[in-house]
C-alpha cells in the first residue's frame, strides 16, 4: 500500500526520509480514530488518503517552491493541505487557519504527537484575521483547498500575502468559468493574473487545476469585506 505514496513521491520529485513516511501513518491513524466522534473526513481507506489528501496537497510543487517558507492554510479543516507540507517541507513555518475550533484542536494534537515545529493553529474567520496586523501581508504564499469558489476566495486570502508572495488555490479540472469569473475581483485585491497549472493526482486519473497569484501591491484596507457582504455581493 505505501508504495502508491513513495512512487507518488517520486514523481513529483519530493524527497523523503523513513520518518515522514511514518508520520503519514501516524496522521492517519489519528485521522480515523478522531473522525468517529468528530467530522474531519470522509476520506476512511487508506489508498484514499495517500492519494486524495498527501499527494493531491503536495501537487503545490507543479507552481510553487514551498521550501523555507512562512505559508498560511486558510480553512485547512483536518489539515489539508498544511500539515502534508509541513511533513514533507520540514523548513516551512506554517499557520493553520480554520473557523471550527474542534479541527484545530485535532490538528494541534497532531503537531504535539510528531513534534512538529514550526507549525501553529489560529482560530477564527479568515474575513477577520485578515484585518489582523500579526496575519496581514504577512506570508510568502496563502494556500486554501475546497473552502469556497475563486471570487470569495481570492478575498479571504490575498489579503494574507506579502507585496511579492502568493495565493495558490486547488481547484477541480473543470474550473475554467469559475476562474475566468474571479479575475477582477483578483485584480481589485492586487493580484496578479491567474497562472493556471493542470495536474494528475499520481497513482489516479484525478484531474487538478493549481491556481497562482501572485500579489503586485499592497491589498486596500477596505478588504476583506464582513462575511455578509462578501455573500451578498462577491466581487465580480
Ligand atoms: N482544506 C481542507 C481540505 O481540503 O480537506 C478542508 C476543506 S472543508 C470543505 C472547508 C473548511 O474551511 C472547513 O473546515 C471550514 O470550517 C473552513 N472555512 C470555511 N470558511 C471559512 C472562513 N471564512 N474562515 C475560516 N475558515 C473557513
Amino acid at each position: 500500500m505505501r508504495d502508491i505514496l513513495i512512487n507518488g513521491l517520486e514523481s513529483l520529485n519530493i524527497s523523503y526520509t523513513d520518518k515522514m513516511v511514518e508520520d503519514v501513518d501516524a496522521l492517519y491513524e489519528m485521522l480515523s480514530e478522531r473522525n468517529k466522534s468528530v467530522n474531519l473526513t470522509r476520506i476512511i481507506d487508506k489508498e484514499e488518503y495517500y492519494t486524495k489528501h498527501i499527494l493531491d496537497s503536495l501537487l503545490i510543487v507543479k507552481t510553487y517552491d514551498p521550501d523555507g517558507k512562512k505559508i498560511l492554510d486558510v480553512g485547512t479543516g483536518a489539515g489539508f493541505p498544511g500539515l502534508p507540507l509541513k511533513i514533507f517541507f520540514p523548513d516551512i513555518n506554517i499557520v493553520l487557519l480554520d473557523s471550527v475550533n474542534k479541527k484545530l484542536l485535532f490538528i494541534q494534537d497532531v503537531i504535539d504527537e510528531l513534534g512538529l515545529k514550526g507549525a501553529t493553529v489560529v482560530h477564527g474567520r479568515a474575513e477577520d484575521l485578515g484585518h489582523d496586523t500579526e496575519y496581514r501581508e504577512r506570508f510568502d504564499a496563502v494556500v486554501s483547498r475546497a473552502v469556497a469558489d475563486m471570487s470569495v476566495l481570492s478575498e479571504y486570502c490575498i489579503p494574507f500575502s506579502r507585496v511579492g508572495g502568493s495565493f495558490i488555490s486547488y481547484k477541480a479540472y473543470d474550473s475554467d468559468s469559475e476562474i475566468d469569473a474571479s479575475c477582477n475581483s483578483v485584480r481589485i485585491l492586487s493580484g496578479s493574473l491567474p497562472v493556471i497549472t493542470g495536474a494528475v493526482i499520481p497513482g489516479t486519473d484525478i484531474e487538478r487545476k493549481l491556481v497562482r497569484v501572485d500579489k503586485i501591491s499592497e491589498t486596500d484596507p477596505r478588504y476583506p469585506r464582513s462575511p455578509k457582504q462578501i455573500s451578498k455581493d462577491p466581487l465580480l
